[in-house]
């Protein structure tokens, strides 16, 4: 999830507006990314296709929708159906919850999202199963089903409560960004870092310490996305298992804070983790994200005036209301060619080493804002197909598409099952 009323995308005093590299570039190689020849489909099809970020249960819980939904008109970037024309092999579900009108029950709403997905996957068994392992992902790509996983976005969702977090694995939850865009308790997010009146840590507190490794006991993948700078290098000196950033993208190619430097991008590769991308426009092309920073204050006027128009008229506000009108904005920005997508992929693949690169769409969290050509999880093969243009082998590809992120969660398992034969670590 990255846009939201309360804390919208443009929460960075960070900006800089140095780097304004990225687009250009793309622009001057676009083409367009329609076709897709028989060999890249082969070789699509012949992988298993994991995405670690999909925002879709807030339209499960919120708006009712199922997945199993046919309607052409639906502007979702998942259902059964798109998933299955994209090869989506396993999607990781978000679990993300509004730090602000669920203050004071961020376990329970947790517990809500959680069961929309289960929800889901009971109404279609022969399609969809729940999994919770990298055997579960296999066994659920053999019968030709969507494996569902699940990831809670944001820290805040234990409640400072190492109990809760061992509960939330029980629950299926196999990994947890550390922070969201608000900075909680034990943990400085990127989204607020710039906000004097947020009180923070100078990156992880002894307690987020303690939960990073109470995570990699359980075997529960430690996600860096979201998190400030200082929390990131502080996560990646204590865990003992690799780390994942569930949805991120190349800060050299555009400079977004959510985005991870070079530096960051080897520390990942020496820990043996993968970055995977993030489709958000504003994350992949400066000119996308400096205009979201140009319409920010008006966005979020309207916005407001909007809300409070239908709180007026006694209408509970979902999550629908705030993605309507977040798309308005959104459309009035130009999307960035496929290609910068690409050029984010290359980038990581290059700085981190292609065993270090992987997919996170952020699919039906970014209302819309994606690039040109990639509309749902249907598009998926045209990453492939852009990969083999560039020189890319079928094995580095299969890679991309989900080997290295199946490589991180067996040993992430494999830490774990180590960790789990020694004494007990915290109550
Ligand atoms: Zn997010």
């Amino acid at each position: 999830m990255e846009i939201s009323k309360r804390f919208s995308l443009a929460k960075s005093t960070l900006f800089s507006g140095l780097l304004i590299l990225g687009s250009t570039l793309a622009f001057a190689q676009a083409k367009e990314a329609s076709d897709v020849s028989s060999r890249a489909l082969a070789i699509h099809n012949s992988a298993i296709v994991i995405d670690t970020h999909a925002d879709t249960p807030q339209r499960f819980l919120d708006d009712n929708f199922d997945i199993g939904s046919t309607d052409p008109k639906d502007f979702g970037h998942i259902s059964l159906d798109k998933a299955r024309a994209g090869n989506l092999g396993a999607e990781f579900f978000s679990i993300w919850v509004e730090p602000e009108t669920n203050q004071g029950h961020f376990a329970q709403h947790t517990l809500d999202l959680i069961d929309s997905v289960y929800e889901q996957a009971a109404r279609h068994p022969d399609r969809m199963m729940m999994a919770f392992s990298v055997d579960d992902i296999e066994r659920a790509h053999k019968q030709k089903k969507l494996a569902a996983l699940m990831g809670i976005e944001g820290g805040h969702s234990i409640e400072n409560d190492i109990h809760l977090l061992r509960d939330f694995y029980r629950l299926g939850v196999r990994y947890m960004t550390l922070s969201w865009s608000n900075t909680n308790e034990w943990a400085d997010s990127s989204g607020d870092i710039g906000d004097p009146k947020i009180q923070h840590h100078n990156g992880l507190t002894d307690f987020g310490k303690q939960v990073v490794l109470e995570m990699n006991r359980l075997g529960m993948m430690v996600d860096i996305s979201h998190v400030a700078d200082k929390t990131f290098w502080d996560t990646i000196a204590v865990t003992k298992a690799p780390v994942i950033a569930s949805h991120s993208s190349a800060r050299a190619l555009c400079n977004a804070p959510r985005n991870m430097t070079d530096d960051m991008l080897r520390a990942v590769a020496k820990n043996g983790g993968v970055v995977d991308v993030n489709f958000f426009a504003g994350f992949l092309d400066q000119n996308y994200w400096n205009a979201v920073q140009a319409q920010q204050k008006e966005q979020e006027a309207a916005t407001h005036a909007y809300l409070e128009k239908l709180k007026a008229d006694g209408k509970q506000i979902t999550f629908a209301d705030e993605d309507r009108i977040t798309r308005e904005w959104m459309a009035k920005i130009p999307r960035p060619p496929f290609m910068v997508l690409i050029d984010h992929v290359d980038h990581i693949a290059k700085v981190a080493g292609v065993d270090h690169v992987g997919l996170g769409s952020d699919f039906d969290g970014v209302s819309g804002a994606t690039p040109a050509g990639m509309d749902s999880a249907a598009d998926l093969p045209k990453i492939t197909q852009a990969l083999l243009d560039r020189g890319y082998s079928a094995e580095d590809i299969r890679k991309i598409l989900g080997g290295n992120v199946m490589r991180v969660f067996k040993e992430v398992e494999r830490v774990s099952r180590e960790l789990q034969a020694q004494p007990a670590l915290g109550k």
